[in-house]
This record gives structure tokens, sequence and C-alpha cells, in this order.
């Protein structure tokens, strides 16, 4: 059982906003009862909640939503993350094909990179795309050793060999072998070679509280901060389902469970479905426009980096990875909560990558976290894991009325949106209520098989030995550890 610790580490993102949603109320008291209760206020909840105003904007009555937050609006992993919206466009093919066959892996890629469309459309149309500091390009996996470009060049040519150079997700990916034809990893200090494809970024907690902002003034919402859910209620007679909370209760006729690492608190048949997991990011300060591609570095399958800058005003480098440092203290990210600490090391680890890493770092550029550590500087993220790698999306089985999009893990930017976009005409079916797919929705492919919350896969799942997952993964840190890239100054000097 865990819900959301208090006083998590500050992330730079979450205190440069400065949203007036934060600590959101719509009202005092909460209402007695609502049409559907969303509870948990990141990106998947707020995304629920948009789709659920689109597909009913233009009916004669909207279903009265209330979302449910533990924390602060976007307290949790959309506020605390690395800001990259960067499909899996190739990398995960054989591991995929391996699992789903060669058609099954390209369904999954397809629904990634719909994602970008997605946000380019929806922010345009809501006119959000600046103010989120949404932005698409290229982005770069750079191999910095030669066991690194083997497995990311083999990943491409699987996936070439099985669909063909025509295919449009193969034509968009390049292999860049020569650094001197290479503006996008040139910057890499070391960096052999790298594969490139579109990808997007984006300031995620800007993004959620945009939508939460829309829904509030054009749709019917009630919004309510800092109230934990405790438990939850099969439906009764009368089709209510009661919603308890530290405020009180709600009595709601759908349930839809947004709570990522959490869901297990009032979904006990999840407990060793989605676990916790750690992450760690910086903020720092760079010359405008420094940064001109996202990317990451990758040493071997389980050590890397990944960036981005944010534009001016901002001009923050957000950095994640420090998987260099961390690989020598697996017990610090795996099945690990303390989103409440930081991880020693890595705030001074991150303060130095650009000067160790970055090819064209100017020597006059001081290297500064872009606020105080504690105070936005660096932080910790809890990015959950799941026990098939891949998230719970649709009704809960055996659960009348409850719905799920939660185990989006470390990769939710290109997973959510329409995820989320699914499971909304099954809950407006449920309610009974008129509605319309939005042309915003409607050119969005089907939701991955692996992503469906089958009662034969949450049944087959209940084996999963969370102990094992957590020594299999000490066992490839301890690999990595021995490296000579994870033992340089920098990453062992906190050991
Ligand atoms: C350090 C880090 C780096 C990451 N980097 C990236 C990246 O660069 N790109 C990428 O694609 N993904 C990244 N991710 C993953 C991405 O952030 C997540 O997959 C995504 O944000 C998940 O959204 P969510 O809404 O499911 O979860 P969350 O944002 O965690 O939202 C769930 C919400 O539910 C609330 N909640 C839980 N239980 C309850 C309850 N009982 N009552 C009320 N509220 C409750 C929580 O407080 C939380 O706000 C990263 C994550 C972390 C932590």
């Amino acid at each position: 059982m865990v819900l959301p610790i208090a006083n998590p580490t500050k992330s730079y993102w979450i205190e440069a906003a400065e949203s007036p949603l934060r600590d959101f109320r719509s009202n005092e008291e909460l209402p007695e009862e609502t049409d559907v209760a969303i509870i948990g206020g990141g990106y998947a909840g707020a995304s629920t909640a948009y789709w659920i105003h689109k597909y009913t904007e233009k009916v004669s009555r909207q279903p009265q939503v209330t979302l449910l937050e533990a924390r602060d609006i976007c307290g949790a992993a959309t506020g605390r993350n690395g800001g990259q919206l960067r499909p899996h466009a190739y990398s995960r093919y054989p591991a995929w094909s391996e699992r789903f066959g060669s058609l099954g892996a390209m369904e999954l890629i397809m629904h990634e990179m719909a994602h970008l469309s997605a946000f380019r459309d929806l922010a345009e149309e809501e006119g959000i795309t600046e103010e989120v500091c949404l932005k698409f390009g290229e982005t770069f996996d750079a191999a910095m050793t030669d066991e690194a470009w083997t497995r990311l060049k083999g990943a491409l040519q699987a996936m070439q060999r099985d669909h063909g150079d025509d295919n449009d997700i193969v034509k968009v990916c390049r292999v860049i072998e020569d650094p001197r034809h290479a503006e996008e990893f040139s910057q890499m200090k070391g960096a052999l070679a790298a594969v490139v494809h579109p990808a997007g970024q984006i300031w995620p907690y800007k993004f959620v509280h945009a939508l939460l902002r829309i829904v509030l003034q054009k749709g019917n919402l009630s919004l309510q901060a800092h109230t934990p859910v405790t438990s939850v209620s099969e439906r009764d007679a009368d089709g209510w389902i009661t919603v308890t909370t530290e405020r009180g209760t709600i009595r709601a006729r759908e349930v839809v469970h947004t709570t990522n690492r959490w869901a297990s608190h009032l979904l006990p048949e999840f407990s060793k479905l989605i676990m916790a997991d750690r992450g760690t990011i910086a903020a720092i300060k760079a010359p405008p426009g420094f940064i001109k591609h996202t990317g990451a570095q990758h040493w071997d399958k389980s050590v890397n980096n990944y960036h981005l800058q944010i534009p001016p005003p901002y001009n923050t480098i957000i950095i994640g990875g420090a998987r260099q440092l961390l690989v020598h203290r697996p017990e610090d990210c795996v099945l690990n909560d303390k989103e409440d600490e930081q991880i020693a090391g890595v705030p001074e680890f991150f303060r130095s990558w650009p000067a160790s890493d970055l090819t064209a770092w100017p020597e006059s550029s001081s290297t500064e976290l872009s606020k105080e550590v504690d105070q936005g500087g660096c932080w910790t993220g809890v990015q959950s894991e799941t026990a098939d790698a891949f998230p719970f999306v649709g009704p809960v089985p055996n659960r009348n009325g409850h719905y799920i999009a939660a185990g989006f893990a470390g990769h939710g930017m290109p997973r959510v949106l329409l995820s989320a976009a699914h499971i909304t005409p099954l809950v407006l079916e449920s309610l009974g209520v008129e509605y319309d797919q939005p042309p915003l929705a409607a050119p969005f492919p089907p939701l991955p098989q692996p992503f469906r919350a089958t009662a034969e896969r949450i049944e087959r799942l209940q084996n999963t030995d969370t102990a094992a997952i957590a020594e299999s993964y000490k066992q490839s840190c301890e690999e990595s550890a021995n490296k000579p890239f994870c033992n340089t100054a920098r990453s062992i000097s906190k050991i």
C-alpha cells in the first residue's frame, strides 16, 4: 500500500513554471457526486480530462468530471521528468519483434510516432505551442562505444530487414557514421556515430497545466489538489462508486485511475505489476540556443545520459541519466520511492557534464545549476516500472466502472496522450452520454495490444517475482559498473 510521499525534492519544471493552478481547488468542499472521478493529476489524468471535454464539447450536456490529485497539480513523474518527447523509433525493435513479431513491433512504434503529430495538432488547435515550449526536430542516439554502436545500428538494420527501406518509419531514421557530417551529435565529445530520427521536446508540467486550464475554462471540471484518495468501492446497486479521500467522500459513476506507480494503493491486483523505480534529473544554465538537438549518449545497454535545452528566455539544459554513477548503487533506483531525497554525487556529476561531455562548452561559461540544488536545480522522481515493461490501459477487469491508464514508466511522453484518447469513449459509453470523436483524435492508431489491461495479462503477472526483477537489475548494473566508462573520477567520486 503506497501513496505519493509528501515533500518530494523540488524540480526545475515546477518551480520555474510558477503556475496559478499549482495548489488549485475548484471549491472548498468536494462535490458530493460526479459523473467521472479521475484519480491522479499528471499527464495521464489531465489528458483524460481533456479528451472527455473534447469528445463532449458539441453535445447538449458535458459530463461532470472531478480530478483528485494527492500532491500539487502535476507534482509527480510528469512534473519531474526529462521533457523528451522521443519515440522509440527503432531502438526497441529487436526486443519487441522477438516478443510480438515484426508487425506487433511496428504497431508499437507507430503508436509512439503518432504522438508527434498529435502533440503538434493539439498544441496548434489550442494555441499553446509556445507556452508549453513544444519543439520538434531530429534527435540522436550517439554511440560512445563500439558496443553501443553494434546494438543501435543492429536495431535499425533489423527493422530495415523486416520492413524494407520504403517503410514510413525506416525512411525517417538515418545512420550517421562520419562525425564531420553530423551537426546532430557533433556536440558530444567522443561520440563515434549515431542514429537520428524525428522527435520533440516539451515542458510537460506546463502542458498538463495548460490542458487543465482549458478544461476548467471551457469544460465541466472540478479540480482538487492535495486530495489523496484512500479507497474506492465497487459499484453499488444504484450504480455509484464511492471514492474516499482525506477530505471526505464523493460518489462517482465512473472512476479512471491515472495513478502511475501508486495504482496498487487503490487496486491491489497491481501490487506486483507496477513498481517503483527512481530516476534523477538536473537543470543547468547554458548560453541561449547552445544545444541544437535533443539527444542521448549510450555506452552500453544500461548506461546513458539524455538531454535537451529549453528555448529562451529559460535556456536551461535538462539532463537525465547519470547512469555511469548510478550503476554503482542500483538500490538507489530499483524499487526505490525516496523522491524526497537526492542521490549522493548526482548534482556534482551533472554539474560536471557540460565541460566533460560537450565539445564546444565555452570555457568562459561557468557550469551552474539553474537553481540551487534543493530549490529545483537537481531532483529525483519515481518513474515506475511494470512487470512486463508495458503500461496498463483500459477497463479494469472484474471492477465495473473502473478504468486504468498507468505504469508508463520512464517513457510516458510518447505513449500517454493516445492511451487516454483510447479509454475516453469507453468511459463515455459506460456513462451513457452522447459524444463525437473530435477531428484531433480521428487519425489515431489503435491502442497496441501489449498495453491492454486484460484479465489474462493481469492474472498471469500475479506470479511476478519482484525480488528477482531487482536482482537481475542489480546484476546488469554490476556488469556495467566494471567497465572503464563507469570508473572515471566523476562516476566513482561518491561510492
Ligand atoms: C526522473 C524521470 C525522468 C523521466 N523522463 C522522461 C522523458 O524524458 N520522456 C518521457 O517520455 N518520459 C519520461 N519520464 C516518464 C514520464 O514522466 C511518465 O511516464 C509520465 O509522466 C507518466 O504520467 P502519469 O500521469 O501516468 O504519472 P504521474 O505524473 O506520476 O501522475 C500520477 C499522479 O497520480 C497522483 N496519485 C497517485 N495516487 C494517488 C491517489 N491515491 N490519490 C490522488 N492522487 C494520486 C500522483 O500524485 C501523481 O500526480 C520520466 C520520469 C521520471 C520520474
